[in-house]
C-alpha cells in the first residue's frame, strides 16, 4: 500500500496537464479501490480466433472451412446504380489493399459456374434470390430494416444482401473485416452467416474545422474509419473555417470546393451530411478582427453574442445559410442543419444587455427564443429540421449553462418541439438528459460524448434505454493530420451505437487506437508468417515473477490480488504468434522504476545470433505513467556491423502500455486480455519493430531504463526469419 500511495503522491507532484494521465490515475484508483472488481472468470483471446468485428454483430454464426478468393473469384452485382457501385467499391479495396484485380458481373453474365462474391436486393439479383430462398433467409424477418444486412460466407460463395443499399454497404464493410490476407494474392475468409442491424438510427461523428486549411485528413477519416465502422451521419462544423463568398471577413480558408469534396466522400460512403454554423461564433471572429462591431452584443473582447434584436444580425447569418445551401445543392442538400447554440453566457457573453436588446423589454430568455424560432423558421421554409446543443436549455451544474443570471432556461417552453436537441455530456458518469427533454415534448434527442471510454460506454447504454434517437461524438480538436490521435475513440463510439451495452471499455478485445492506425494506414492485416518465427529464450535473463506476494516481492509489487498470474507462461501462441515465456519462479525480466527500486537499470547482452525481418517484443511496464513518457528503450547489436547499432524507444502509450491499460495503446498490437485476481481486466500488447537491416545477424539486445515510475518489462522476444 506504500508503494502506492507514494505512487499517487507522484502523480499528484506532477505538475501534468495531460487529460489522458489523469484518466489513467483515475483507471488506477478505480483498480486500487476495487470498485471494478467482478467475479467473471479468467478470459483468453483464443489463438485460434476468429476475426474480431467492429461494430460487434448481432448474430454470427461460425462454419467450418473458408472461401477463398482469387484472382477468377468475380463480383456479381444486382441491377440498381448503388450496387453497382457497391461493387465497385469493394473491387477497388481488394485491389489497392490486396492488389487483387476481380471482375464485376451483372445481369445475363451472373452465373453460378464461377466463384461469386453476390452482392445486392433479392428483386435486383437472381442469384441473391435463388440462395436467399435455398437458405431460408427472409429480410422481412428480426429488424433488419433499412441498415441490416445478411452476409454469408459458404466455401462456395459469399453473398452480402438487404432491403436498402445502405444495409448492403454495411454489410460489404463487415466482409471486408473477414478478409485474411495469405500474401500470394489469395484472401480466405471464414465461413459464416452474420444477421446484423444497428441500435440507433443516428449513429454521428462530430468534426471541428477550426483553423482547417485542406480537407484531406477530414476525407481520409470520413472514408477509412466512420465508413468502415458504419457510422452513417458526419456533423460539419465550418462557421469559423470556409471561405465564405459573401462574408470572407468571417471564415477561414476552407475553399466551398474542398468542403463539396467531402460532402461527396461522405456521401458517396452512404453517410449524411449535416452542416453546423455556430451562429454566435461565425459573428464573433469578425467582431475580433473589427468588422462588423455594430452587431456585438458585449462592447469589449471577447464578444461573444451577436444583437438578437437587430435584423442586421440575420441579414449575414442567412447570407452564410444560402451559401451553404448552393455547396450542398448538387449532393440532394440536407435533412438537417445544426445551429450550435451552446455557451452564449459562458467566457464574458451577456445576451440582451445592449442597449437595443434592453429597450424590447424581452428578457434575456425570450430573445434567445426569438433568436432561435428566426433560425427555425428560416430553415423549416427549405424543409430542413433545426438542431441545437441542449445547454442553454437548462440550468444546474455540469453542463447545465441556462440558470442565473441569465436564466436562459426559462426559453424552453418557447423552443419549437420539432428542434433536434443535443444533449451533451462529457465526464464517465454522465448524467444523461435526454429523458427530460422528451419529458417536455422532445421527439429527437441525441446524446452526444467525447472520448473518454467510460463517457462513451455509459451514456450509449443510457442513451439506449431512454430510446433516444441516437448519439453524436463530438470532436473538439481541429479536424487535421496534426491531431491525429484526438480521433481513434470514434471507432469505439461506433462499436457502442450499432451494438450497445455489449463491449465494456475494460474488456474490448481490441484496442480503439490499434484499429485506428491500421485503417488510416490501409494496409492488408497479415498474419505473422508461423513457419518463419523464431523464439528466444530469455529464462537465462529473468529477474521477475509474475505472481505477487504479500512481501510485495513479484511482479508490480501490488499485492496478490492485482498481480499477472493468469498470464500463461511456456511456449503460447498470441493472435497467431508464438512466444516462449520463461516458466518457473521468474518470468519477466523488469527494469528498475521509481515505485519497484530493487531492480537492475539496465539488462545487458540478451543473446540473439540470428537474422530477422522483424522483432516482436511482448512486453509491458508495471505501473502506467504519463502519456508519451520515455521508459526505456531497446539497443540493437548487428554482428558483423562494426559499431552499428539501433535504439528503439519505449514511449508510454505508443510503443508500451502498462498490464492495466484496456486501449490507447497507438503503436502496439494487444495479444491478450485477462483478469487479475481482484476481477479487474488486463491487457498484454506486443511490439513489432521492422529491421532496417534484415540480412545482418542480430548479436544481441540491451534493455535500458529510464527510472520512471513505469518499470518496464519484458515477456517475451520473438523474431520472423527474412
Ligand atoms: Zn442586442
Amino acid at each position: 500500500m506504500i508503494t502506492i500511495i507514494s505512487f499517487i503522491a507522484r502523480l499528484l507532484n506532477n505538475k501534468t496537464r495531460d487529460k489522458r494521465f489523469i484518466k489513467r490515475l483515475a483507471t488506477l484508483l478505480l483498480i486500487i479501490t476495487g470498485l471494478f472488481s467482478s467475479v467473471y472468470a479468467v478470459e483468453v483471446i483464443s489463438s485460434s480466433e476468429k476475426p474480431i468485428l467492429i461494430p460487434l454483430p448481432k448474430e454470427v454464426k461460425w462454419g467450418e472451412g473458408q472461401f477463398i478468393v482469387d484472382s477468377k473469384t468475380v463480383i456479381g452485382v444486382g441491377s440498381s446504380m448503388d450496387e453497382k457501385r457497391i461493387g465497385e467499391f469493394l473491387q477497388q479495396e481488394l485491389k489497392d489493399i490486396y492488389g487483387l484485380n476481380l471482375e464485376i458481373v451483372s445481369g445475363k453474365r451472373l452465373y453460378r459456374e464461377k466463384k461469386t462474391i453476390l452482392i445486392g436486393k433479392p428483386e435486383n439479383n437472381p442469384l441473391v434470390n435463388k440462395l436467399c430462398q435455398e437458405r431460408n433467409i427472409f429480410l422481412t424477418e428480426k429488424k433488419i430494416g433499412r441498415e441490416g444486412y445478411v452476409l454469408l460466407v459458404t466455401p462456395k460463395e459469399v453473398m452480402v444482401t438487404g432491403n436498402e443499399s445502405q444495409g448492403i454497404y454495411w454489410g460489404i464493410q463487415t466482409l471486408i473485416q473477414l478478409l485474411n490476407s495469405t500474401g500470394e494474392k489469395k484472401i480466405v475468409i471464414p465461413t459464416v452467416k452474420i444477421c446484423d442491424w444497428p441500435d440507433f438510427s443516428f449513429r454521428g461523428v462530430h468534426l471541428h474545422f477550426r483553423g482547417v486549411k485542406d480537407n484531406s485528413f477530414a476525407k481520409n477519416l470520413i472514408k477509412n474509419v466512420l465508413a468502415k465502422y458504419k457510422i452513417n451521419t458526419v456533423v460539419l462544423q465550418i462557421e469559423e473555417s470556409l471561405a465564405w463568398r459573401s462574408h470572407p471577413e468571417l471564415g477561414g480558408s476552407l475553399t466551398p470546393e474542398s468542403l463539396s469534396e467531402i460532402v461527396k466522400i461522405a456521401k458517396n460512403n452512404f453517410i449524411e451530411v449535416i452542416p453546423e454554423i455556430h451562429s454566435a461564433c461565425a459573428l464573433q471572429s469578425g467582431f475580433r478582427k473589427g468588422f462588423h462591431l455594430d452587431l456585438a452584443e458585449e462592447p469589449s473582447p471577447p464578444y461573444v453574442n451577436y444583437c438578437f434584436s437587430n435584423p442586421k444580425s440575420y441579414k449575414i447569418l442567412f447570407e452564410l445559410n444560402d451559401e451553404v445551401i448552393e455547396i450542398f445543392r448538387p449532393f440532394g442538400g440536407f435533412r438537417y442543419f445544426h445551429i450550435g447554440h451552446d455557451e452564449i453566457t459562458l467566457r464574458g457573453g451577456k445576451p440582451g444587455s445592449c442597449p437595443r436588446c434592453k429597450a424590447t423589454g424581452k428578457t434575456p430568455a425570450q430573445l434567445f427564443a426569438e433568436d432561435v424560432k428566426k433560425h427555425y423558421e428560416y430553415w423549416k421554409k427549405k424543409g430542413v429540421k433545426v438542431m441545437m446543443w441542449h445547454d442553454m436549455l437548462v440550468k444546474g451544474a455540469g453542463t447545465g449553462h441556462g440558470g442565473p443570471p441569465f436564466n436562459i432556461a426559462d426559453s424552453l417552453p418557447l423552443i419549437p418541439r420539432d428542434i433536434v436537441i443535443c444533449d451533451w455530456h462529457y465526464g464517465p458518469e454522465c448524467p444523461s438528459q435526454i429523458e427530460y427533454f422528451q419529458k417536455k415534448g422532445f421527439k429527437e434527442v441525441i446524446g452526444c460524448t467525447w472520448r473518454n471510454p467510460y463517457n462513451i460506454w455509459n451514456f450509449t447504454n443510457k442513451a439506449k434505454r431512454a430510446n433516444a434517437l441516437g448519439m453524436l461524438n463530438t470532436n473538439w480538436v481541429p479536424a487535421k493530420s496534426g491531431h491525429f490521435w484526438g480521433f481513434f475513440h470514434i471507432i469505439y463510439h461506433a462499436d457502442c451505437t450499432w451494438n450497445s451495452g455489449r463491449r465494456p471499455p475494460s474488456e474490448l478485445p481490441y484496442d480503439p487506437a490499434e484499429e485506428y492506425r491500421i485503417a488510416m494506414e490501409r494496409k492488408p492485416v497479415k498474419k505473422e508468417d508461423a513457419g518463419l518465427q523464431f523464439t528466444v529464450d530469455l529464462s537465462p535473463y529473468c529477474n521477475r515473477s509474475l505472481k505477487d506476494n504479500y512481501k510485495f516481492s513479484g511482479w508490480a509489487a501490488r499485492g496478490p490480488k492485482y498481480d499477472l498470474k493468469t498470464f500463461p507462461t511456456g511456449r503460447i501462441r498470441l493472435k497467431g504468434i508464438l512466444f516462449d515465456i520463461a516458466k518457473g519462479e521468474k518470468n519477466v525480466v523488469m527494469l528498475k522504476g521509481t515505485l519497484i527500486p530493487n531492480l537492475p537499470k539496465k539488462v545487458r547482452g540478451i543473446k540473439i545470433g540470428k537474422k530477422a525481418k522483424k522483432l516482436i517484443f511482448l512486453h509491458s511496464c508495471a505501473w502506467p505513467t504519463a502519456e508519451k513518457k520515455l521508459v526505456g528503450y531497446y539497443r540493437i547489436f548487428y554482428k558483423n556491423g562494426g559499431t552499428k547499432k539501433i535504439a528503439i524507444p519505449l514511449r508510454y502509450g505508443y510503443e508500451i502500455g502498462s498490464y492495466s491499460s484496456f486501449w490507447g495503446i497507438k503503436k502496439a498490437k494487444l495479444v491478450w486480455r485477462g483478469k487479475m485476481e481482484s476481477g479487474d481486466s488486463i491487457g498484454i500488447y506486443a511490439f513489432i519493430w521492422n529491421n532496417p537491416f534484415p540480412e545482418q545477424i542480430i548479436e544481441k539486445i540491451d534493455f535500458l531504463g529510464m527510472e520512471t515510475p513505469a518499470s518496464p518489462a519484458l515477456f517475451a522476444i520473438t523474431g520472423i526469419k527474412p
